[in-house]
């Protein structure tokens, strides 16, 4: 492909996807594709001799869109939003086109330094003091699994360069929460924890982490003989967005020197809300934080955000230097591959510089202010709504709802839940997320994504009461 022809393509492929974001209302949410159905449609065997641009091009309307679920739809209410701006798309697409890589800060410097200015932008929109420096991670799984690492590092007074844990005579132990995203449990699994040392620490009415019971088991383990290292905060659990108090984790963290990573993926991006920072209050207290900027803040993922409130003990656990990968700016510059585990770098912090530039901070907060608006004025209707139940404080955008015929309990209640969500996703009319909370099944409605107005609410809300009509 020539420049000349990328040109002609690339308008193309940008009139395809502007067409895409301005029509999506009128396409099903949910991909209606069974197991097998795009695979099939797919030759085996790569082509051996080139084909026309223009076949490609066509195969996305042909093959690929009927296989997708429609994030950026604006009756998606699934999982949680990961919002696509337009800004942000525009930067993703300028990051690949310049096919520039960060090794070092001498492989492209602006790489580096574009991104420590908007991590510093974003440090100073959420409300964080000039103590925490940030980077960019690909997901909250990886934050994490940094975060888990460098504490365990910390507290075995670096093991890695010698016998690593391994050698370790107490086993270390790590709490969680009940509630904790999968990720954490999968990073403590890969930080070489084990099972056995990881602590569910039990949540309040409100799924938060209780952090008297916090004290308890870390006091037990001592006395056991064990090692504390760790404790996971979340502020926005999965499930609820529920808050766990970081304040008092943290003061029951720092009387044992446990690191206290918290997981702010979700509900990070709330805090460029000031009304909204009390839930992260004692944030400072912190070791590290992570916020998912591809997620409700709008960056089209991957972007995550990492703060450490001690880069030079992080820089010591992830770095390495290599010859071919020094430079005589080394002591004046920051080399991110030694922020976090892979060595090359894209330049990420592009998406995030267009569109906070694009939007401008209050921009992005009228956006925030009008999920959360829409999410209370739903949850409203629905809990003064006869056998409806909203199951869970609503402190952001996600509401937890069942709907609870009279005489329907237990299996077959959740057999109905189950029905009824199912018959909301199939519709294609709106797409939402059932999951389990207290043992029983409930819907999640996750507002968010940036097409979602009220009148897709209200939308939503009609197709709710017609899917649970038709299966009670
Ligand atoms: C989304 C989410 C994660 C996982 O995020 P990835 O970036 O997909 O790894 C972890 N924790 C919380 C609280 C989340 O909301």
């Amino acid at each position: 492909m020539t420049p000349e022809e990328f040109r002609s393509y690339g308008h193309q492929l940008i009139d395809w996807l502007a067409d895409y974001h301005a029509t999506l209302a009128t396409r099903p949410v949910q991909a209606a594709t069974e197991p097998g159905e795009i695979r099939a449609q797919l030759p085996a065997a790569p082509p051996e001799q080139p084909e026309p641009f223009a076949a490609v091009l066509a195969d996305l309307d042909r093959v690929v869109l009927p296989g997708l679920s429609h994030w950026q739809h604006p009756r998606f209410f699934g999982y949680f939003p990961s919002n696509a701006l337009l800004s942000g798309i525009l930067g993703d697409i300028a990051s690949t086109g310049l096919g520039v890589l960060g090794l070092s800060w001498q492989s492209s410097p602006a790489i580096t330094e574009v991104e420590e200015a908007v991590l510093d932008w974003v440090r100073q929109m959420t409300g964080l003091s000039a103590a925490w420096s940030g980077v960019i991670q690909d997901t909250a799984s990886t934050s994490t699994l940094v975060a888990l690492i460098t504490a365990r590092e910390r507290a075995t007074g670096f093991a890695l360069v010698h016998g690593g844990l391994q050698a370790e005579t107490h086993p270390l132990t790590i709490y969680v929460s009940t509630q904790s995203h999968s990720s954490v449990d999968k990073a403590a699994l890969l930080a070489g924890f084990g099972r056995d040392n990881i602590r569910l620490v039990p949540c309040d009415e409100d799924f938060a982490m209780r952090p008297d019971a916090l004290a308890e088991m870390i006091a037990a383990d001592l006395a056991a003989g064990l090692h504390p290292c760790a404790v996971v905060a979340t502020t926005g659990t999965t499930a609820t967005t529920a808050i766990d108090p970081i304040a008092p984790i943290a003061e029951v963290a720092a009387r044992h020197g446990l690191w206290l990573h918290v997981d702010a993926a979700m509900a990070g991006s709330a805090m460029i809300l000031p009304e909204l920072r009390w839930m992260w209050d004692g944030i400072e207290a912190a070791d590290s934080i992570v916020v998912n900027a591809h997620k409700w803040l709008g960056a089209p993922f991957d972007c995550s955000l990492y703060f450490v409130r001690d880069p030079e003990h992080l820089v010591r656990v992830m770095s390495t230097n290599p010859s071919y990968l020094q430079s005589s700016n080394d002591s004046k510059v920051r080399n991110l591959r030694d922020w976090g585990i892979p060595l090359g770098r894209r330049f990420r912090a592009l998406k995030l510089w267009f569109l906070i530039r694009e939007q401008g901070v209050t921009g992005l907060q009228a956006r925030l202010r009008r999920d959360i608006a829409n999410a209370r004025a739903l949850a409203d209707e629905i809990a003064a709504t006869p056998n409806w139940r909203v199951l869970a404080d609503v402190v952001l955008q996600t509401i937890c709802i069942r709907h609870e015929p009279p005489n329907l309990t237990g299996d077959a209640l959740d057999a109905h839940t189950r029905a009824w969500a199912e018959a909301v996703n199939r519709s294609g009319e709106a797409y939402l997320t059932p999951a389990v909370i207290n043992g029983q099944w409930m819907v999640r409605i996750s507002i968010g994504a940036i097409a979602t107005e009220a009148a897709d609410v209200a939308a939503l809300w009609t197709t709710i009461q017609r899917a649970a009509a038709a299966t009670t």
